[in-house]
């Protein structure tokens, strides 16, 4: 490394830069209008108590049948999607120890009621903004997790995505990437809200890793209804009984039947690495 490279990087160390900073779950709106008390969304029962219910109420039937021996590897699966989540925070770590810094970005569509139509609008705008290999030639590596939050206007849907590369790259990211998604969600035709982007650039890898990597069964901390719901939670709340809450599962189930989401939908996929 260089004296000048020396001298650069601290002010890239002591600070955490975002360009816009929006705490995704804050900014939806209350489910409940009327002064009534928000819901309060159960824990998830343990992967034990849980399996003879999905046994009978899956329609996945590798979610019904999943086992030690014969893992289903979905990432709706209680078991193997904590598994997943814990090799993936694994990788990431392996990777973070390399670089300085990480670009964690969070870019999202407009909410639908439509799953199936949510993620196509994801999809049609991520193919534009990655258009080029856009992101791959300004990073070393990347990572990316889709997730999916229930609200009240439907299906929300956004990226995750944690980059890496040197200090030049990063801040060009930083400044180009949340223009760039609003632009590619006006070519596709897709409804983007400036406010539901977010870029930050941060020497604190960890508190970045641990949010991207937490897998798709993960519940909101706090456990009420006003921050959406996450399959995590929607699970919990059929488990207990709620009829919106496995209407909506289901709908998720369905969705992961079709070819080619079961993988690419929920993400989590890592490039680039050495
Ligand atoms: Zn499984």
């Amino acid at each position: 490394m260089t004296a000048t490279t020396q001298g650069m990087l601290p002010a890239l160390l002591d600070d955490t830069i975002a360009y816009q900073r929006w705490p995704f779950t804050k900014a939806l709106p209350p489910v409940h209008s009327s002064g009534e008390t928000q819901s309060v969304i159960p824990s998830l029962p343990s992967p034990g108590s849980i399996k003879p219910f999905l046994n009978e109420n899956s329609t996945l039937r590798g979610l019904k049948l999943c086992s030690r021996r014969q893992p289903c590897k979905s990432r709706l699966c209680p078991w193997c999607s904590t598994r997943k989540a814990s090799q993936t925070r694994a990788d990431l770590r392996r990777e973070a120890a390399q670089h300085a810094s990480v670009l964690n970005l969070t870019l999202s569509v407009s909410s639908s009621p439509s799953l199936s139509d949510a993620w196509v609008a994801l999809a049609a705008t991520r193919a534009e903004f990655t258009r080029s290999r856009w992101l791959a030639t300004k990073s070393t590596s990347r990572f990316r997790q889709t997730e999916v939050t229930h609200t009240e206007q439907g299906w929300h849907l956004h990226d995750n995505w944690l980059l890496f590369g040197d200090d030049d790259q990063l801040h060009l990211l930083l400044n180009r990437s949340i223009p760039r998604w609003l632009d590619s969600a006006s070519r596709t035709g897709t409804t983007a809200h400036p406010l539901g982007q977010h870029a930050t650039l941060t020497p604190h890898k960890s508190d970045a890793l641990s949010y991207t990597s937490k897998g798709l069964l993960a519940q909101h901390a706090s456990h009420t209804s006003a921050q959406g719901r996450t399959p995590g939670d929607l699970l919990a709340l059929f488990h207990a009984g709620d009829a919106d809450a496995a209407e909506a599962w289901h709908e998720l189930e369905s969705f992961f039947k079709i070819r080619g989401h079961r993988w690419v939908a929920t993400g989590g996929n890592l490039w680039g690495q050495k």
